[in-house]
């Protein structure tokens, strides 16, 4: 199963992602973990996406692609994989849906988590990253509405999106999730 997790910043997406890669034994391909782990590790990609991230800003396509590419060439991807925070520009959907044609490996589902923005700043403000303080956290959501919302449309066109309440505990969101995914489950 290939699916890709669409939501705002603070939506919950990181924790629900944990659970669907454990009940669907999935990949999990988060890009704002792998651009922290290398902005850690200090290699010129993590030097690079950093100066975005500390501002709130998407880091440009061309970096997300190679990081993504080689990823998802990974052995473990083969049984299944969550993209969790990627695609985020329509520039991403288009370059991933070219390179998922070419190894003839579609997606299976787009899952939106929907979540009402008040909410959102509270969650985040609640949260202690070194991106979630306040200015940049509005940068975030604003990154979000101008330039991956419009995904959501592009995914409906094709037939592939669910939009899931993501208001509620974390037991409640996580059902509703799975009474989407699994009829598409092997
Ligand atoms: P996240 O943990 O998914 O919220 O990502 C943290 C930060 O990493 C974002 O605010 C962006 O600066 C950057 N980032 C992560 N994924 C992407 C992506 N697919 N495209 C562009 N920037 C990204």
């Amino acid at each position: 199963m290939r699916i890709v997790f669409i939501g705002p910043p603070g939506a919950g997406k990181g924790t629900q992602a944990e659970r669907l890669i454990e009940k669907y034994k999935l990949a999990h391909l988060s890009t704002g973990d792998m651009l922290r782990a290398a902005r850690d590790a200090g290699t010129e990609i993590g030097k690079k996406a950093e100066a975005f991230m500390s501002r709130g800003e998407l880091v440009p396509d061309d970096v997300i692609m190679a990081i993504i590419a080689e990823r998802l060439a990974e052995p473990d991807c083969r049984g299944g994989y969550l993209l969790d925070g990627f695609p985020r520009t329509i520039a991403q959907a288009e370059a991933l849906d070219a390179m998922l044609a070419k190894k003839t490996t579609p997606l299976d589902a787009v899952v939106e988590l929907r979540v009402a923005e008040e909410e959102l700043f509270n969650r985040l403000a609640g949260r202690g990253r070194a991106d979630d303080n306040p200015d940049v956290i509005r940068q975030r959501l604003v990154a979000y509405r101008r330039q991956t919302e419009p995904l959501l449309d592009y995914y409906a066109e094709k037939g592939l999106l669910e939009v899931v309440d993501g208001l509620g505990t974390v037991e409640e969101v996580f059902d509703r999730v799975t009474v989407v995914l699994d009829p598409l489950a092997e």
